[in-house]
């Protein structure tokens, strides 16, 4: 089922891998200053010229393969890529491979209008501008999108939005620009078509961004987590996305690929917590023997080679599977991906913290942060129990198909 890796994709991987190296990890502490007080959610000088360089390398828009801004790729390909930059939490900006743009230029090169491109997909593409995605709430249970109260109503030639989000990624960034808002259009329509995407300046009258939230207490400046306020904010109507009633089928079509970058990412965190966790049992000495000479963190770390490579081959089969066959077709094996990578990425990266002692729990070394990052994602485009749900409905669908058969 999987293919070699070609030529083209080694090559990417090597250069990316001798960039991580030579640019990110030496630079990871200034890049994700969670301790900076002023200008905390404006990008940095470093941040702005790691960027160039990697463009000027031709390591940018990894994931984008509609046009040629990015490099083509299969989401396949992609994933040997992602894990390579999933591997420190400050690179996929560098890359602009980072959510929740990445699922916004999606969105807009799949979804858009002409005019719509040019004004936000053309300078997200050049990382010039940032943006945000809003659908969740802070009154409604979200994870069932279809509670989502927001308002997004006809007036005249325009939209008028009005609602409360909350855990909105990239929000509190100086340099996000646009929010695509998902809301209530017609609330009297089939449930599936109640809803609709709409895109709001960040500039516009009404628009609030009241607060940033915290992972752990982690911020992740500069792009963070707000909770935002549309007070009848007012659009033009040309800033509907591809029309009224139709909010579901682009979430659908924007969160596969999404689920599946994030577990790519995730591997690559939890490849190096495994690197360090045997670096560090390795250098480490108690009660007279190395930790790594100890069989209880020898059994850990066999049992975490043992699940990241189960982690990592589900990965590889969604994306396969998304190449293939398409999106909605895998939606079960990214489901489970979606489910798995999480967990057990987490464990593993518990359990180098744990091999760490105090030092493992400290901002000296990368894991604390990691595992927040991992925790946050099984909650994060939809919590593990309504993935296992549509899981469930699928396995009780073919069982009862399955059963008819046999009557017959
Ligand atoms: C760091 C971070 C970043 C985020 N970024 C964004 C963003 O950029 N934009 C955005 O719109 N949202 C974002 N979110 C929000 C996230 O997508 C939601 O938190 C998620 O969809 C769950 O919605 P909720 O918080 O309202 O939980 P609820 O819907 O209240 O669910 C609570 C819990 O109920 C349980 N549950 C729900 N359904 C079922 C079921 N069918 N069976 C059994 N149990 C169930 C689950 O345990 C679930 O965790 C982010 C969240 C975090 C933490």
């Amino acid at each position: 089922m999987f293919a070699e890796l070609d030529d083209k994709t080694r090559d990417l991987k090597d250069k990316l891998t001798a960039f991580m190296a030579e640019h990110v990890y030496p630079n990871e502490g200034e890049l994700l200053d969670e301790g900076r007080v002023e200008n905390r959610w404006r990008h940095t000088p470093l941040m702005r010229a790691l960027q160039e360089k990697a463009r000027a390398q031709g390591l940018w828009n990894l994931f984008y393969h509609h046009g040629p801004e990015g490099q083509g790729l299969s989401n396949y390909q992609y994933t040997h890529l992602c894990e390579i930059l999933g591997r420190s939490l400050a690179a996929p900006e560098i890359f602009n491979c980072n959510a929740p743009d990445v699922g916004n230029m999606e969105i807009l090169a799949t979804y858009g209008t002409e005019a719509q491109k040019e004004r936000w997909l053309k300078p997200l593409l050049a990382a010039e501008i940032r943006s945000c995605f809003a659908m969740t709430e802070p009154a409604v249970a979200s994870s069932d999108a279809t509670n989502v109260e927001t308002r997004i109503e006809r007036d005249g030639d325009g939209y008028v939005v009005t609602g409360r989000k909350w855990w909105i990624t990239g929000a509190m960034a100086e340099d996000c620009k646009v929010a695509i808002v998902m809301g209530k259009n017609d609330p009297d329509a089939p449930k599936h078509q109640q809803q609709s995407m709409i895109l709001v300046p960040m500039d516009t009258p009404g628009v609030t961004v009241e607060r940033p939230l915290s992972v752990y207490g982690f911020q992740h400046p500069p792009l963070g987590h707000a909770e935002v306020v549309f007070d009848g904010a007012r659009v033009g109507a040309d800033n509907m996305l591809l029309g009224e009633g139709r909010g579901f089928e682009i979430a659908q079509g924007r969160l596969g690929p999404g689920r599946i970058h994030h577990c790519m990412r995730f591997i690559g965190l939890a490849e190096r917590a495994i690197e360090e966790m045997c670096a560090r049992a390795a250098s480490r000495t108690a009660f007279g023997s190395r930790l790594s000479e100890m069989g209880g963190v020898r059994q850990v770390i066999g049992q975490c080679r043992t699940e990241l490579e189960a982690a990592r081959l589900m990965t590889l089969k969604a994306a396969w599977a998304m190449d293939r066959h398409g999106n909605k077709a895998a939606r079960n094996e990214i489901a489970m991906a979606k489910i798995f990578v999480p967990t057990v990425t987490g464990q593993i990266i518990d359990r180098a913290i744990q091999v760490h002692g105090g030092g493992g729990l400290s901002e000296d070394f990368f894991l604390a942060a990691a595992f927040a990052e991992t925790r946050f994602l099984r909650i994060g485009d939809g919590p593990d129990e309504v993935h296992r749900e549509a899981l469930a409905r699928a396995e009780l669908k073919r069982a009862a198909t399955r059963e008819k058969e046999t009557e017959q």
